[in-house]
């Protein structure tokens, strides 16, 4: 079963996503936990890759498509919970040809809807817990400005999969794991 969460940052896809990994005992594919190793690695595109990260923006497609591809071509699994990928219908388009390519396909997508104001007030808890460089306060603001214009329009592109659904992201953690559990049936 392959699952992907997408949302507004400090929606919990990173929190939800550890979650089902642990109660179905998949992969977790994180593009930003990928993107920090690649930076702690202090290599010319770690660089690059911080750059983009701490003022807001998205890291290149090429830098983070060929990540991708190397979990999916390489993993023999079929158990992958996309958190944080695609976060672009350019992206999703990707997803679409590497998951053909492997002969896999997406199950489930769950959009975790939080508003704005919710948002800034986790992601300030966030930036005490941990210490994030991109959580601070103007970064936010632009990450989430670049949410609604690039990674939103992918409600238009997933909300006709028969996997889709919206989740109210303002729930607590574990009521928000139990309505994904309930439909995944787990
Ligand atoms: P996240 O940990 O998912 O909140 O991602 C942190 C940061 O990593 C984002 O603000 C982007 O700068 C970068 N990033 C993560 N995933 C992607 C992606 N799919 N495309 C482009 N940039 C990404």
């Amino acid at each position: 079963m392959n699952i992907i969460i997408f949302g507004p940052p400090g929606a919990g896809k990173g929190t939800q996503a550890k979650i089902l990994v642990e109660k179905l005992n998949s992969f977790q594919v994180s593009t930003g936990d990928m993107l920090r190793d690649e930076i702690k690695k202090d290599t010319e595109i770690g660089k690059k890759i911080l750059n983009n990260m701490d003022h807001g923006k998205f890291v290149d497609d090429q830098i983070v498509n060929k990540l991708l591809e190397k979990v999916i071509i390489d993993s023999k699994k079929n158990k992958l919970i996309f958190d944080g990928y695609p976060r672009t219908i350019s992206q999703a388009k990707n997803l679409d040809v590497l998951l053909s390519k492997s002969k896999k396909k997406i199950d489930f997508i769950f959009f975790l809807n939080v508003n704005k104001d919710s948002i800034l007030k986790r992601i300030e808890k966030r930036k005490i817990l941990e210490k994030r460089s991109d959580d601070d306060s103007n970064t936010i603001l632009k990450r989430y400005d670049i949410y609604m214009t690039e990674t939103k329009p992918l409600l238009n592109f997933y909300s006709s999969h028969k996997g889709f659904h919206e989740i109210d992201g303002s729930l607590g953690i574990d009521e928000i794991t139990s309505k994904i559990a309930t439909i995944i049936n787990v």
